[in-house]
């Protein structure tokens, strides 16, 4: 028996570019030494020798590893949750939760003017009070403009006063329209409509990156891709400014529509072009294809959005047609079938996956998902025995904002109430828990080897030695990170306040 390890010395605060030399740490698996140097990682060996002018610090046989990429996420939604109301479980589960939630936001919106006057709410499921509209918004309050986010991200719900606010019928249906969203809109319900509806409510104030950068941070997050589909060159220059400015430290990939900038420097990079399949409006192969043929004449992947049977299958079939290869992904990929397992495996396609969901939706899940697909919901091993790349997301603010819960959710497969999903099956070992949120950004799911001389010094070291951290897979074993060799976070400092509602 190892007595329990004391923590690391907490170290100095170092001027960014001070050489940090990191000794007793656990680097692979060994004891070794390693040099930050100039953003990069210098030296690397069992012993090194302390160089003049440069900081020490004892890991105390600490784990040092690369940093996470969190390979689907939504940085400016996930800065817009911090002004919302939290409208789905668990911190609301019925309508009288849900009329008053909304009542205490309203109660201070009544005194603002304008687009501050709108209240914002998220994460809402039928759970709660049934398929909502603009009537059942308006019998919980009426005097203010609000709109709620479904939980899936798809729908936006109005009250009437919303729907004056932005201009659109709410006396019934609009005639004549061979909109087939047309009555939806009327009563209410928006589908994806994120983009026109920033532009007709304009935004109270610049989203909160600042405070998302240092979330991540503390949660060892040093690299993210940005998965949204509506980012265009307005979303790339809001992210540039918080990456200029330090308030966004990580390294950022950034997906989006055809018009985002097709850029790339060691910090922030293009990505692919995403493209949003929903099943009840699939899109004609051949203009997908198109689409898919177009993204990679430009050298750029593509990136589909995939949570049903459907879907999956028309995005493979769109692939085959168009030559689809290991720079396209398939989000989500929520039900896969071993047949389409397969496909994709044969197609080369790289799949991005996000196992909190199992924890956060998985009693759901179990409810209303038909029992003859349940054996195929958001799979791990599945997928790697296939030899499917495989990358990890946590799709925040959808999901909650932490790789290691999902780490840890990919190795138990256990709901919220405590259900077993496929343990035996699917399960993955920390190490391949690990592997998913490791890989490199512009190649989710591909080994990402060793720490060498020369890799950008993006670090975490842990409190205590890999095989007791494996165990807990817990952001409190961190003590310190590293992106571009600047400490980004280290132990001590205050945690910022949770980033999704709960
Ligand atoms: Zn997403």
């Amino acid at each position: 028996m190892t007595p329990p390890k004391n923590p690391p010395s907490t170290p100095p605060m170092t001027p960014p570019m001070t050489p940090l030399l990191i000794e007793n740490a656990e680097i692979d698996g060994a004891r070794a030494a390693l040099r930050i140097r100039e953003g990069r990682i210098a030296d690397l060996g069992p012993k090194l020798r302390p160089e003049p002018g440069e900081a020490r610090l004892d890991a105390r046989d600490g784990a040092l590893l690369p940093g996470l990429h969190d390979h689907h996420i939504h940085l400016l939604a996930l800065a817009a949750a911090r002004d919302s109301v939290a409208c789905g479980p668990p911190a609301v589960r019925n309508a009288s939760e849900l009329g008053a939630a909304l009542e205490e936001a309203a109660s201070q919106a009544r005194h603002r003017e304008g687009s501050a006057r709108w209240v914002r709410g998220v994460a809402y499921h039928e759970s709660v009070a049934g398929p909502l509209d603009r009537r059942r918004i308006d019998a919980l309050v009426d005097d203010v403009p609000i709109r709620i986010q479904h939980r899936s991200g798809v729908f936006w719900f109005v009250n009437s006063k919303g729907l004056a606010a932005l201009n659109l019928a709410s006396d019934g249906p609009e005639k004549a329209s061979s909109d087939p969203d047309a009555e939806d809109r009327a009563n209410g319900r928006l589908r994806r409509a994120d983009p026109w509806l920033r532009e007709r409510i304009g935004s109270t104030r610049p989203p909160a990156l600042g405070e998302v950068g240092a979330e991540l941070a503390r949660l060892g997050v040093t690299g993210v891709c940005d998965a949204t589909p509506s980012n265009g060159p307005e979303a790339w220059a809001l992210l540039a400014a918080a990456k200029a400015s330090g308030e966004l430290p990580q390294r950022l990939r950034v997906m989006g529509d055809p018009s985002l900038p097709l850029r790339r420097t060691a910090s922030m990079q293009c990505g692919e072009l995403k493209i949003m399949l929903d099943e009840d409006h699939l899109p004609e192969e051949h203009a997908l294809v198109e689409k898919i043929q177009r993204a990679h004449r430009d050298r750029r992947g593509v990136a589909f959005h995939c949570v049903t049977r459907a879907e999956i299958v028309m995005a493979a079939a769109a692939l085959e047609s168009a030559g689809g290869g290991p720079g396209d992904r398939i989000e989500h990929a929520s039900l896969a079938p071993p047949d389409i397992v397969a496909w994709l495996a044969r197609l080369g396609v790289t799949v991005v996956t996000q196992p909190n969901f199992l924890l956060e939706r998985g009693d759901v899940y179990r409810r209303e998902v038909p029992r003859h697909d349940q054996p195929w919901l958001y799979r791990g091993q599945g997928f790697i025995e296939a030899q499917v790349p495989l990358g990890g997301g946590t799709d925040a603010p959808f999901g909650v904002c932490d790789p290691w819960a999902a780490m840890r959710a990919a190795v138990r497969r256990r709901s919220a109430e405590g259900a077993g999903m496929r343990v035996e099956e699917e399960a993955l070992t920390p190490e391949q828990a690990l592997g998913l949120f490791t890989s490199s950004l512009d190649s989710p799911g591909q080994p990402r080897g060793p720490l060498a001389v020369g890799q950008p010094a993006d670090l975490i070291l842990l409190d205590r030695p890999w095989s007791q951290a494996r165990l807990r897979l817990a952001p409190e074993d961190l003590s310190a990170v590293w992106i571009d060799g600047k400490r980004v976070w280290e132990r001590g400092t205050p945690a910022p306040e949770p980033l999704t509602p709960s």
